[in-house]
């Protein structure tokens, strides 16, 4: 057992994160807000709310304690393929849905979307399925990097180039547990990140 006070484990204190970018109160605020939108747009209506493993999880979990309407959950799991430098986005789905969406009001709830490859081949894929509607619902907007045309209903924030952690999201599937979102130190990460993100097997979120 490590003595409390001589954590070096302590996740906080992590010598890779940058600064917050959004606290705990800031993204519960507006996770409320989110949840308020979706509440008076789809009034009388039922939804279901569609994650991203992994990292949209977090995310999804508060949204829906947010949203005053009938509605049901699912999740899929996906492997992205020639990340970067793919015009189309190559997508392998690892764990599909476990029940029919047809005829029924879909949202996507994501983590972040970024060059929005994956949010493009997730909607070509689902709107085969005859959804009665199906819109798009990211906490994170990095649109300085889009390559898809794209329409997202609803955001939460939108950053910039830097690599972030928390909240859902991840640095080599640590710091998902983070109330607050932080930028990466990235001259200590760099390296990584660009194998992450070039990694042909890299797995979508
Ligand atoms: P896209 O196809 O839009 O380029 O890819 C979106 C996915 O890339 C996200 O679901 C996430 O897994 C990953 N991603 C992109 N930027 C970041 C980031 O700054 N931090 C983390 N943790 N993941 C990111």
């Amino acid at each position: 057992m490590n003595n409390k006070s001589n954590n070096k484990n302590n996740l906080k204190d992590s010598e890779i994160l940058g600064k917050v970018l959004f606290t705990e109160e800031v993204i519960q605020k507006r996770v409320g807000e989110i949840g308020q939108s979706i509440t008076e747009d789809y009034d009388g209506e039922d939804i279901l709310l569609i994650s991203v493993l992994r990292g949209g999880i977090i995310f999804l979990t508060d949204l829906i304690r947010a949203v005053d309407l009938t509605l049901s959950i699912d999740f899929m799991s996906i492997s992205t393929y020639g990340f970067e430098d793919s015009a189309t986005g190559v997508v392998r789905i690892t764990k599909d849905l476990e029940d029919p969406i047809e005829n029924k009001n879909v949202i996507i709830v994501e983590d972040i979307i970024d060059t929005g490859l994956t949010i493009s081949y997730l909607l070509r894929n689902l709107k085969a399925r005859y959804p009665k509607s199906l819109d798009i619902c990211t906490l994170i907007d990095r649109d300085v990097r889009r390559l898809a045309d794209i329409d997202i209903k609803y955001k939460g924030f939108t950053v910039g180039e830097k690599y972030i952690v928390g909240y859902g999201l991840d640095y080599k599937q640590k710091y998902r547990n983070l109330k607050s979102i932080y930028e990466l130190k990235t001259h200590l990460v760099k390296k990584d990140i660009e194998s992450i993100k070039l990694d042909s097997t890299y797995q979508g979120t």
